[in-house]
């Protein structure tokens, strides 16, 4: 295996370690490697930064504003971006809807909703899992009536992800409960602002605010606002989930957590063999990921994800939790101090390893549970 880089790829990945470092906010990058939280106008203004280089939406098809970059480049790209602290595109706009409206949108969707969603001048949320309806996704309830040539939406989301900032929600909804459950189901786009929307804040244990409950009374949206052929949400569902997943193992990020952790501590580390063997190990299986990673962007054919996207999510998310827990025992006591304020004699990192070590619990729940991955893994992979 070729695992030096050729001469241009060394030079494209110069150019975006370039471009990263220098044209995104240094206040947004050290925000983002202390492990701070952004606000919306923060991570509105990077993704900005990126579309205006071409750089949000490398992946989408050309003329969408795509760049057509081989596999090798879209990666280093993604890892150029992490590694300099720049928050990646927004993940509900650049790897779920963007490439759902190009390969299933018609032409006014296209021409309507893609620029907007790749300058974030629409903010989407994913309103799919409802509180029956996470793993057995297709057993969601909310329904859509037709009603004259709108559609009339009624039922309950559940940890919709940053959905106080969204304009836009892309919703599963049943469009008809007479046939087997998976053949039922409708994507539709709603505008958050439409009467009969209500979003509902979830706290989490970290106690932020990142996820939400979103409640659709009697909510009229218009005909053409469903995606694709009616009844074919399921197949969309599969599509886009695919690309989550790939978009869910956060090499880069990790890497960088790691180095930082090892920065940070690095008198500690060197101390103790016990320790440097822990993070050799970490080392080793971010570099196997990273390789895998590789692997399946060069095998993803025809828009299809590989199903190997399901072996990136889980490996990706026990990758970055153990990292977190990794930082919490390099921080010791100190850790549990994450209610102190800025004016406290504690490091900042060591007062965020907590909160962060326990707001990443979610990294094997959310884009479906790892033990779902491992399912799907044993039966499409493994042939089990
Ligand atoms: C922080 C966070 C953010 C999220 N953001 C969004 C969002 O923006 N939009 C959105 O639509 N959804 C979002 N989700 C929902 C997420 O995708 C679901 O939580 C997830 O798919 C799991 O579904 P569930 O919570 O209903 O759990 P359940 O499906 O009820 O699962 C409960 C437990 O049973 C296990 N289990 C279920 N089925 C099987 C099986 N077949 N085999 C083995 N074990 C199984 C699960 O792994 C889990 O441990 C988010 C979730 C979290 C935690």
């Amino acid at each position: 295996m070729q695992l030096e880089l050729s001469e241009e790829d060394q030079a494209f990945r110069q150019e975006m370690r370039d471009f990263f470092t220098t044209q995104v906010s240094e206040e947004i990058r050290t925000a983002v490697t202390e492990g701070r939280e952004l606000t919306k106008d923060q991570l509105v203004e990077s993704m900005r930064t990126l579309n205006e280089a071409g750089l949000a939406v490398p992946h989408w098809p050309e003329e969408y504003g795509g760049r057509g970059w081989s596999d090798l480049k879209r990666h280093l790209w993604f890892e150029e971006m992490q590694r300099a602290g720049v928050p990646t595109p927004l993940a509900f706009n650049a790897s779920m809807i963007g490439p759902v409206l190009a390969q299933f949108g018609s032409e006014e969707q296209k021409l309507e909703f893609l620029p907007k969603t790749a300058n974030l001048d629409i903010w989407w949320a994913q309103g799919f899992s409802e509180p029956d309806a996470g793993s057995d996704l297709a057993s969601v309830r909310t329904t859509a009536v037709l009603d004259g040539d709108d559609w009339v939406v009624n039922g309950q989301k559940t940890w919709t992800t940053l959905g106080q900032h969204a304009d836009w929600i892309f919703t599963l909804v049943r469009t008809d409960p007479e046939v087997k459950k998976q053949a039922g189901i409708s994507l539709l786009l709603i505008d958050m602002a439409t009467p009969g929307v209500e979003v509902r804040p979830i706290e989490l244990i970290d106690g932020g605010h990142e996820v939400n409950e979103v409640w659709f009374e009697d909510v009229r949206v218009p005909g053409d606002h469903l995606v694709g052929e009616l009844n074919s949400g399921w197949t969309i569902a599969k599509f886009l989930l695919g690309n989550e997943r790939v978009g869910v193992a956060p090499v880069g990020a990790t890497k960088r957590s790691l180095a930082y952790a090892k920065e940070l501590a690095a008198d500690l580390i060197a101390d103790d063999p016990l320790l440097r063997a822990r993070v050799a190990e970490l080392e080793n299986e971010l570099l196997a990921l990273e390789l895998t990673a590789l692997r399946v962007a060069a095998h993803s054919a025809g828009g299809e994800p590989h199903p190997a996207s399901s072996v990136l999510k889980l490996k990706g998310s026990v990758l970055q939790q153990a990292v977190s827990e990794l930082v919490v025992d390099l921080a010791g006591p100190g850790s549990l101090a994450s209610g102190a304020g800025d004016d406290s004699d504690l490091d900042g990192w060591a007062r965020r390893a907590t909160p962060t070590y326990l707001n990443l619990r979610k990294a094997s729940i959310y884009g479906g549970s790892n033990e779902v991955q491992r399912q799907i893994i044993s039966r499409t992979i493994l042939g089990l």
